[in-house]
């Protein structure tokens, strides 16, 4: 990544001789936005983005398009290796709105499910690509050159230590010393130390996963090359997928109760259920995914909370970089709209999640319990409308259904007894974008 810059915050200056036009605004920022006022000392910021996964870089490329000054801090050097599937959704694509090609590896125009123990296999297809697949370190650094290109700075290799949130700011404690921002956006993650020394109660329901990159004989690689495929029935509460790339197969397990299983004697036991037992090489890692956020909690006054700090995961597919992406661009937009008034922010971030994701997520839990805490039933209706439930989850992906429309409709519970009809109505399916052959 060239343009991305290594930078230190310089130790802070004493209150007192910040200039006066910097601390506090009528507009409630507390400091000038780029190209209006420039502050010459890199710590001082209108907002500190912690984290820069797809939420923080999402949240900053937003941000410095809004003329903001941004500083986006992380404890890695980017390029940085992170545990994921890398399966971008195409409702992602879509919301980043950034020419993706030199990044993604593969597309999938289809994608698999099969059902073990009933055996019930069952395929979707569409017109544009249903999952990318990207290299989340390639991903990540690709969206961060965006956000630094856009006039964001970057601080890496800065461990953040603690927030210190106050009525006309924020103090951000790190390794290389303060940061004095007038908002900060916690999207440093699963572990988030923002959200918890500002106070927001722990994540409920953090779960464990397990991935490996592997590379395998060309003939094996061959035969996962077409589809995204995802497999139920193996792992106890959870599922195992296998997503293409470019030269080799991500795979991996999930479970969505934690500690009622092995996951990595779950994992091995994946690989040769599909057939893809003693790959050549294997990078395996494990890391945690919250399904669930914290008690509803997205924001305190100067403080926002996006992508896996917030709990935004998908909790059926366990998929978040969407959420990640999206949350981060909603927390900005509510900052940049309500003019840094702190009230306006929070009540604008909390009404933009509740019209985009939390209604969703709620219909979405409620599935997840059906789907896996009851494997006779789950095959009982894969059995049944096992395609139609199949084309359901796509368009969910595609972004042009959503989980609530199957949950809160009293009629589709009728229609599935029945046997009649698909869960929702039909809906126009998204076109193959031009130029999508050449990725
Ligand atoms: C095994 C596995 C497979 C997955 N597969 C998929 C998939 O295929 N598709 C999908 O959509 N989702 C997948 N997910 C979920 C996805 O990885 C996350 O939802 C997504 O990465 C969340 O993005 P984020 O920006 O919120 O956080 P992260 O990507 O976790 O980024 C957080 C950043 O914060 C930084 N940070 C943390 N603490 C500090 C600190 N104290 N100071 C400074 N910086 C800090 C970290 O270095 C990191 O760069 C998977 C998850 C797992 C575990």
């Amino acid at each position: 990544m060239d343009s991305a810059e290594v930078s230190r915050p310089v130790r802070r200056r004493p209150a007192h001789r910040v200039p006066a036009e910097f601390r506090f605004r009528a507009d409630g920022f507390r400091y000038a936005p780029v190209g209006v006022k420039r502050d010459p000392d890199p710590y001082l910021c209108d907002v500190a983005v912690v984290g820069a996964g797809p939420a923080g870089s999402s949240a900053a490329l937003t941000l410095a398009r809004a003329g903001l000054r941004v500083a986006l801090v992380d404890r890695a050097v980017f390029p940085r290796p992170k545990t994921c599937g890398g399966g971008l959704l195409f409702r992602t694509v879509a919301w980043l709105d950034l020419d993706l090609g030199g990044v993604v590896e593969t597309q999938c125009f289809e994608a698999k499910l099969r059902h073990h123990r009933p055996d019930l296999v069952y395929s979707t297809r569409r017109d544009a690509p249903i999952v990318s697949m990207v290299m989340r370190d390639r991903f990540d650094a690709f969206l961060l050159d965006a956000a630094t290109r856009a006039g964001a700075k970057l601080f890496q290799g800065v461990t953040v230590k603690a927030v210190r949130v106050e009525v006309d700011g924020v103090t951000v404690q790190t390794t290389e010393g303060d940061f004095a921002a007038s908002y900060v956006i916690a999207a440093d993650g699963v572990t988030s130390i923002v959200a918890r020394t500002a106070g927001f109660p722990d994540l409920r329901n953090v779960v464990p996963a397990v991935e490996a990159e592997i590379s395998v004989q060309p003939e094996r690689l061959q035969r996962f090359a077409a589809a995204a495929r995802f497999d139920f029935g193996l792992v106890p509460w959870g599922y195992g997928w296998v997503f293409p790339k470019r030269d080799h197969l991500s795979v991996g397990v999930l479970t969505t109760r934690h500690g009622n299983c092995n996951l990595n004697e779950e994992y091995r036991r994946y690989l040769s259920a599909v057939g893809l037992e003693h790959p050549l090489k294997e990078t395996k890692r494990g890391y945690m995914i919250p399904l669930r956020p914290r008690d509803d909690l997205f924001a305190f006054p100067r403080c926002l909370l996006v992508g896996d700090a917030a709990g935004l995961v998908d909790p059926i597919t366990a998929e978040g970089i969407s959420a990640a992406v999206r949350s981060g661009q909603l927390a900005a937009s509510a900052i940049v709209e309500a003019q840094g008034v702190p009230d306006a922010v929070m009540a604008g971030y909390r009404t933009s999640l509740e019209r985009e994701f939390l209604r969703d997520l709620r219909a979405a839990r409620w599935l997840a319990r059906a789907l896996y805490g009851f494997p006779t039933l789950r095959g009982w209706m894969l059995r049944r409308h096992g395609q139609r439930l199949s084309e359901f989850v796509t368009d969910v992906v595609m972004g042009t259904a959503h989980y609530r429309d199957a949950v809160l409709s009293p009629g589709n519970y009728l229609k599935l007894l029945g046997g009649r009809t698909a869960p929702t109505e039909p809906v126009a399916r998204p076109q193959r974008p031009a130029g999508a052959d050449n990725l």
